[in-house]
């Protein structure tokens, strides 16, 4: 039995996992702890009160993703969305208390992992997984294995420059991905192409999903123009590690069809030659809720 721990900005999740299936789970806030440490002892009583309630069974490791975090240090480095400011070593902190191993990941590689191992990538040797939410993840596996890079920080796909001197990036940076196919980025073009500012009054994407299946054009050109960007960036990926597969995972593809049907056209369009019909482009599979759980378990099986 494995512990999978998603740490979010706001909420932090913990579910028991056993062979690909998550047994019980249960939330925390992530903030209004006096510290990282009241946080850590925080996770590690809601961890034992789940743990006591699955008699005969023993905790054999414990998984944990987040943003910012490295695989190979163990630290949550200076998370913009986490309340500590400062590194935080919590696979060391989790181990103590929980006494058993604790491996940290960074939460992209995690969807990646639990893509890979539970969803949408069983079988693949070379897969890339790619989060779209509030900002954009990217996990590349390769023969079998989680690209992490010399420092433990590979996979930035959101980060790679995709309109030079394009729309200002919360990286500092210009022209990201992530400027553009993001909630913050589809937000962006519907406002740009003057989209209902009515509309825009509540968040996230759902409301120009809605004005898009309404027949409001605006919103309709937002769906066009990401799925644009969104195959350009994805096929220069398959350009350098050559994956059988690319899952799509995260808030943005609930919009389904919406995005998926001009994305498949223009994911076509934008591959290289050798690539056609040897990479396939799918949405995650996993149920949403269990995702990031099984993704953190997955975390301990590298
Ligand atoms: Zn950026």
């Amino acid at each position: 039995m494995i512990l999978g721990i998603d740490i979010g900005g706001t909420t932090t999740k913990l579910g028991l996992v056993k062979d690909g299936v998550v047994l019980d789970r249960v939330r925390i806030a992530t903030i209004g702890h006096t510290d990282e440490h009241r946080f850590a002892d925080a996770i590690a009583e809601a961890a034992r009160v789940l743990i006591a309630k699955q008699v005969g069974s023993r905790l054999d490791s414990v998984g944990i993703g987040a943003p910012n975090a490295n695989q190979l240090t163990g630290i949550i480095e200076m998370a913009p969305n986490l309340p500590w400011k400062h590194d935080v070593p919590l696979a060391t902190m989790l181990t103590e208390r929980l006494g058993t191993r604790g491996v940290l990941g960074n939460d992209a590689n995690a969807a990646a992992l639990g893509e890979w191992r539970y969803g949408a990538g069983i079988g693949f040797t070379d897969l890339l997984v790619v989060t779209l939410g509030t900002g954009v993840g990217s996990g590349f596996i390769v023969h079998d294995r989680l690209v992490l890079g010399s420092a433990g920080n590979a996979g930035e796909l959101g980060h790679t420059t995709l309109v030079m001197d394009g729309r200002p990036c919360t990286c500092g940076r210009a022209g990201c991905l992530e400027a553009y196919v993001s909630i913050r980025g589809m937000r962006q073009t519907y406002a740009d192409l003057g989209g209902d500012a009515e509309v825009l009054k509540v968040d996230g994407v759902k409301p120009i999903a809605e004005a898009a299946m309404k027949g409001d054009q605006e919103a309709h050109f937002t769906f066009q123009w990401t799925a644009q960007w969104l195959a350009v960036g994805l096929a220069n990926a398959v350009a350098i590690t050559g994956p059988g597969r690319i899952v799509l995972f995260g808030g943005i593809t609930q919009s389904g069809e919406l995005l998926m049907a001009p994305l498949q056209t223009a994911f076509r369009k934008a591959l290289l030659n050798i690539y056609q019909g040897r990479v396939d482009l799918v949405f995650s599979a996993l149920p949403d809720d269990d995702a990031a759980l099984l993704g953190a378990a997955a975390l301990t099986t590298l």
